[in-house]
Order: structure tokens, then sequence, then C-alpha cells
């Protein structure tokens, strides 16, 4: 059983570099067999995969906040919990930009090399306005948010729902079991899908990879390199932090567990998508409690995205720097406030991180248009922040759970 698990982790990771390095391939030395190969081969596989992961988000969701919340038993622990979630979410993603910024004033990605600003061009579009998502969380419709696949409004029904049954006791139990049964189910098909995990991570790999320009790439390495150091650096001190000193855990043995769900997160640019698998990888292998993963990780994906923040608090300085306008500190305190707003009203789908830095730009006048010029590679980068995003509330997940853990045994 033990081989059989890390033998998936490993061809999860073979496959992300076969479609990789397939991808480069092709995009290199035969440009024209690429769309070919992209629209019969690789999208689909690709296609196939995140679709059956994505099927599996809306229904898990619900059954598992349900079952969650009932498992806490206590309005109160639901209460804390919820507190020491939010707290740290909002903490940690503030830590993320300041990394950021700092990172980008110091290496100044925007001051070298030629950037022509004269023909980039950016529409926003309808990017959501935060203080709606947040007024809207309360579903006017419990159906109409389940087939829209809105997170937070289903996961406050799922949390009323948890609470109800708790109260009725007896009197619902045969709800209780159904909810039960039908996480049961659903937990069972992530672990049947992720057997085609490894396929359709080099599919979707291959598929980004092979249709990047990599002429654009050479432009903007340094805004790139930036954003990645950002990203490994946060994830080293903030989630490392986190595991070390809070769960009180091994950090590389977290990760060695984790990768996964993190390779699933960097192939599909989703964290909803990721889903079904981080939270399944958070209780299979890192021991997390099924009632704190189930609230933490939703909860999570939909609102705490450091891994996004990170690359707005770049690029917003990289636009000022390009622009050539100076920041203050009360616009810099501005990003900050701004982009932790961003992150909780971000969908956890491929490419809105790059809308919503729209509203961060806005925030401190800065020209929209400056998303032009980062648009080319962002595919690229929203693979790693994607991976970033999932990861902290995986160590969330932990923390929580290991300190729900010391507090049930001092109580026994
Ligand atoms: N793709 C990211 C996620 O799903 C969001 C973003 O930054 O665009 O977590």
């Amino acid at each position: 059983m033990k081989w059989k698990k890390s033998s998936l982790t490993t061809k999860i990771i073979i496959g992300l570099l076969l479609g990789a390095i397939v991808g480069i391939a092709l995009n290199q030395f035969a440009p024209n067999a690429f769309p070919y190969l992209d629209s019969y081969l690789f999208t689909p596989i690709g296609k196939i995969f995140i679709n059956l992961i994505t099927l599996l988000v809306v229904p898990i969701v619900l059954f598992s906040i349900i079952l969650g919340t009932a498992g806490l038993g206590d309005p109160k622990k639901l209460g804390r919990i919820g507190f020491s979630t939010i707290v740290y979410f909002l903490l940690t993603t503030a830590i993320a930009i300041i990394i950021a910024m700092t990172l980008a004033n110091v290496i100044s990605p925007g001051t070298k090399g030629n950037f022509d600003i004269s023909n980039v061009s950016f529409s926003a579009g309808e990017a959501p306005v935060v203080t709606d998502t947040l007024l809207n969380i309360i579903p006017k419709n419990p159906f109409a948010a389940l087939t829209e696949g809105n997170m937070l409004q289903i996961i406050i029904m799922a949390v009323l729902i948890g609470l109800a049954l708790t109260a009725l006791g007896k009197k619902t139990k045969g709800i209780f079991d159904l909810v039960e049964q039908g996480n049961e189910i659903m937990m069972y098909l992530v672990t049947l899908v992720m057997k085609l995990a490894p396929y359709g991570t080099f599919g979707l790999i291959a598929t980004a990879v092979g249709s990047q320009g990599f002429g654009a790439m050479k432009a903007m390495g340094l805004y790139m390199v930036v954003v990645v150091a950002a990203l490994i650096l946060h994830g080293i001190v903030t989630y490392g932090g986190t595991v070390l000193f809070l769960a009180k855990k091994n950090p590389i043995w977290f990760v060695k567990n984790f990768a996964p769900a993190m390779s699933v997160a960097f192939s599909t640019s989703s964290s909803s998508a990721t889903l079904p698998v981080s939270m399944e990888t958070a209780r299979e292998k890192l021991g997390v409690k099924d009632s704190i993963s189930s609230f933490v990780q939703p909860l999570g994906a939909t609102i705490n995205m450091d891994g996004t923040a990170i690359m707005q608090g770049v690029a917003t300085i990289f636009i000022a720097q390009v622009y050539g306008i100076e920041l203050t500190m009360a616009q810099m305190l501005t990003v900050i406030l701004t982009a932790v707003l961003a992150s909780i009203g971000t969908a956890g789908v491929p490419g809105v991180g790059l809308i919503m830095l729209a509203m961060v730009l806005t925030s401190v006048n800065l020209p929209v248009e400056g998303i032009g010029l980062i648009l080319g590679i962002d595919r690229l980068l929203d693979m790693a922040r994607t991976s970033l995003n999932i990861t902290g509330d995986a160590a969330c997940a932990l923390f929580i759970s290991e300190q729900e853990k010391v507090r049930e045994q001092m109580r026994a």
C-alpha cells in the first residue's frame, strides 16, 4: 500500500516533467506540429482529468462542511476554529505581499530592461467588487449557489445545515448518515480519479508550456524571477515556520507528503479544482483531522491566496517602476490592504488573480494597461502561485488540527 502511494507521487512528478519537456521541445523545434498534438492529445487528456476532479468539488464542499460542522459539535468550537483560521489567512496574506513588495523594491525588475509601454493594453472587464462578494455571502437560493458553484455561499449553507443537524440530533440521523455516506462516495472517487493524475498533469503542462511565447519570457525574466523567489521565500519562511513552530512537525515531511496536491495545483492552475485532492492528501498523508480539513481547506481555497497576493505585490511595484511612478509609503500600505481584500475576492480558477490586479492598481492610481506587460507570461506564474495558494491552506489546516489534538489530550 505504502509503495503504491509513493509511486503515485513519483508518477505525477514524472508526468509533470515529461509534459514540460515535450511542451518546450515542440514549441522550439516543431511549432507547426504543436497545435495538432495539442487539440487531439494534450488538451483532451488534460480536460478529462480536470473535469473529473472539478465534478467532485461542489458535493465535497457541501458534504464535508456539513459533516465538519456537525463533527465539531459545539458552536463555540466552530467559532474558535473559524476565528483562528481567518486570522491566520489574513496575516499570512499580508506577510506574503510585504515579502513580495520588499523583494520587488530591492531587485527593481521594472528599471532593468526596455519595456515598450506605448501600445500595451488591458481591459479589466468586470472585476468582481470585493464588498459585493462579502455581501453576497448568504445565498438567497441554495440551489442556485450549488449550480453556480459559489463556494462562499455553499460554505455558509453547509455550516447552517451542520449546526441544525447537531441541534436536532437523533431526529435527523437519517440525513446525517446520508451526508456521511455521500462524503465517503466522493472521497472514494477522488482516489479513483487521482489514478489519472499523472496523465492529466502531463496533458495540462504540455498544453501550458507548449503554447507559451518564450520570446516574451526573456524580456520579463527578472519580473518572473522576483515572483518565483517571493513564492519560494514565503513558502519556506511562513509555511515552514507554521509547520515547524505552530504544528511542531518537520517541514520536509510536510512538503514530501503534500507534493501530489501541489503538483495537481501546478498543472491545473486552479485551487478550486485541486480542492478534492488537497483535502484527501491533507487527511491521508498529513493526518489532518477530517473535521478541520473539511472546514479550513474549502474556505482557504476560496479566500486565502498568498501566491496570488505575491504576484500582485510584485506586479504593482514592477508596473510603477516601468511607468516611472514613485509609490509613497501610504500607497504601499493601500496596496497591502487592497491585495488582502483582492485575495478574498479572487475565485480559485486560472487567471483571475490578474483580473483582480486591476483593482489593486486602481487603488493607487497606477495605469491598469500596465497589466498588458505581464499578460503573456502570467499563465506560467499562475501555475506556481496556485501551488503556493493551496499549500498555505494545508499548512493552516495542519496547524489548527494539531492544536485541537493537543486540546483534546489536555482535556482527556
Ligand atoms: N489560479 C489561482 C488559483 O486558483 C488564482 C489566480 O491567482 O489567478 O488559486
